[in-house]
């Protein structure tokens, strides 16, 4: 037992770590027939922060609202720290919540808002609990005013504190940080990660942001159409998407069509819509004249001022500097768009407005897939 827990009481003395472990298993939900979730699995262990991810209407909000029981799924198991909950009502999981508009009562001052979860407890002893936790999320000057009177970062700790009051064993935030402006969001996900170091609470963040969803979580879920897509650390999922849609949904990528004109054991060659022919190292995978795209990050477009071995012709139509990258957008001859990346420092030269440029692939990073 840690007697300087942040969320110590003296009724309740908390464990060290709050977290427990999240299983979800073969979830499915419909909602007037049309699947919203259709058979999701996932795990995610004590202390764990995992992002769920996926363009709009995917299913990540009916998924968050199943786990904190505010939604009973058709079928399918969800389970905290080993128990079965599907059946516990919302109010007796323990689970702590926060959303995008905050949802903070206008009328209470941030000490009552922050205390509004906290039951069983003397008025001294919640006062203390109400310090403790404004100290946690930096807010102790703070504690009488009302939340129209702070800024949006302040109103969203205010919230986050607010949802620990109650020391849940799972911490559900559904696009918490999206209303705050591009500074304040990456300073709040910098805090909330040293909150949650802190705590050690098991936490599912829930976003369309998938740089959001890098910054935060250890894991990402990444959602399509109800379904789990894929999960894996964001650089497992960066390094090797599974598929097509993952490529594209994490991280940036240009599609090339093509068509798989030649395969051998150690060997195979793409003919690309523009004619070109490109020489991969190794087996494609595919059956000769298959269909086929190539999936190319930015970073491994690599740019010549002249033809080199195997390199294909494009048109730069922009290049601007980006900090220590240069990004360009570049057109193939079929039309095609192209991002590329190119490492910049100061004494770089600009480059020219538009001009026409040459390129290669670094092939061993360059994924295939069938044509969609
Ligand atoms: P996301 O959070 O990824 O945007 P949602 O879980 O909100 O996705 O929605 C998944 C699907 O379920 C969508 O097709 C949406 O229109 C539908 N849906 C969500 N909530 C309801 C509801 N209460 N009633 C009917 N359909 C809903």
């Amino acid at each position: 037992m840690d007697a300087t827990h942040p969320l110590n009481n003296t009724v309740n003395p908390a464990p060290a770590k709050l977290g427990e472990a999240l299983s979800v298993s073969g979830v499915i939900h419909a909602y007037a027939g049309a699947p919203a979730v259709d058979d999701v699995s996932f795990e995610v262990p004590a202390g764990g922060v995992a992002a769920i991810l996926g363009p709009s209407g995917c299913g990540k909000s009916t998924m968050l609202r199943i786990i904190s029981g505010l939604v009973v799924p058709s079928a399918g198991k969800i389970r905290l720290g080993g128990r079965d909950v599907t059946g516990v009502p919302a109010r007796d999981r323990r689970i702590g919540m926060v959303f995008q508009n905050y949802a903070l009562f206008p009328h209470m001052t941030v000490r009552e808002n922050v205390g509004y979860g906290l039951s069983g407890l003397s008025r001294a002893e919640k006062r203390e609990a109400v310090d403790k936790l404004l100290a946690l999320v930096q807010l102790e000057k703070f504690a009488d005013r009302l939340p129209r009177q702070m800024s949006g970062g302040q109103q969203q700790r205010v919230a986050v504190a607010r949802a620990l009051a109650p020391r849940p064993t799972l911490l559900l935030l559904d696009e918490p940080f999206a209303a705050l402006d591009r500074a304040l969001r990456a300073d709040m996900q910098f805090e909330f990660l040293r909150l949650q170091r802190e705590l050690g609470i098991t936490t599912i963040l829930v976003t369309h942001d998938q740089e959001e969803a890098q910054a935060v979580a250890d894991s990402l879920i990444v959602m399509n159409v109800g379904k789990v897509e894929q999960m894996g650390s964001p650089s497992e999922l960066y390094d090797r998407p599974k598929t097509l849609f993952v490529n594209n949904f994490v991280g940036q990528a240009s599609v090339l069509s093509a068509q798989v004109v030649a395969e051998s054991d150690s060997a195979s060659t793409l003919r690309l819509a523009t004619g070109n022919d490109i020489h991969l190292p190794r087996r494609s995978g595919f059956m000769r004249g298959a269909n086929v795209v190539l999936v190319v990050r930015p970073e491994h477009v690599v740019l010549h001022a002249s033809p080199v071995a195997g390199s294909l012709p494009a048109r730069r139509m922009m290049a601007v500097p980006q900090g220590p990258l240069r990004l360009h957008d570049l057109v193939l001859a079929d039309g095609t768009l192209l991002k590329a990346t190119e490492r910049r420092a100061p004494g770089t030269p600009e480059a020219p407005a538009a001009d026409d440029v040459h390129i290669t692939f670094a092939l061993d990073h360059c994924r295939l897939y069938p044509a969609p």
